[in-house]
């Protein structure tokens, strides 16, 4: 497999019905879906996924430059659209993820001139604040053991 020779480009790969299912899923959900999330929605629809299918195709799709991901603190990957520019503030306790309401990467924080991406073609990132959220901090006191 020749997997790491060309990114693909959507103008001349166009995408599969199972990979347009997949992106339409991504677009109508208001939050991230796993991959299993995703075959179970796809399932309700006329096409077959398989769950391998379903991984292959996320793949595919990140390479296309249309879908994100980003793993949560229990390993799991979670994907959304491209477009959704979402972070978080993850608290390592109780596991509640709060959304920021701005991107700090988009607003100025990544100035990564193209010397320092060596021809490395970005497509989307990620950026996590991982702590203790307000209701564990009170609830739990570390440090009074
Ligand atoms: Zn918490
Ligand atoms: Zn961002």
């Amino acid at each position: 497999m020749a997997q790491h020779s060309y990114p693909p480009d959507p103008d001349v790969m166009p995408l599969g019905p199972r990979q347009r299912a997949l992106l339409a899923v991504l677009q109508e959900a208001n939050a991230e879906l796993s991959g299993q999330e995703l075959h179970e929605r796809l399932r309700q629809g006329s096409q077959r996924h398989g769950l391998a299918t379903v991984y292959r195709n996320l793949r595919l799709l990140q390479r296309s430059g249309l879908v994100r991901c980003r793993k949560l603190p229990n390993g799991e990957s979670v994907y959304a659209p491209l477009e959704r520019d979402d972070h978080h503030l993850t608290c390592v306790s109780c596991g509640h993820s709060e959304p920021l309401p701005i991107c700090p990467v988009a607003t100025g924080g990544l100035g990564l001139s193209k010397v320092l991406l060596q021809g490395f073609k970005p497509l989307f990132h990620t950026f996590e604040i991982h702590g203790l959220c307000l209701s564990c901090q009170q609830s739990e006191p570390l440090s009074h053991g």
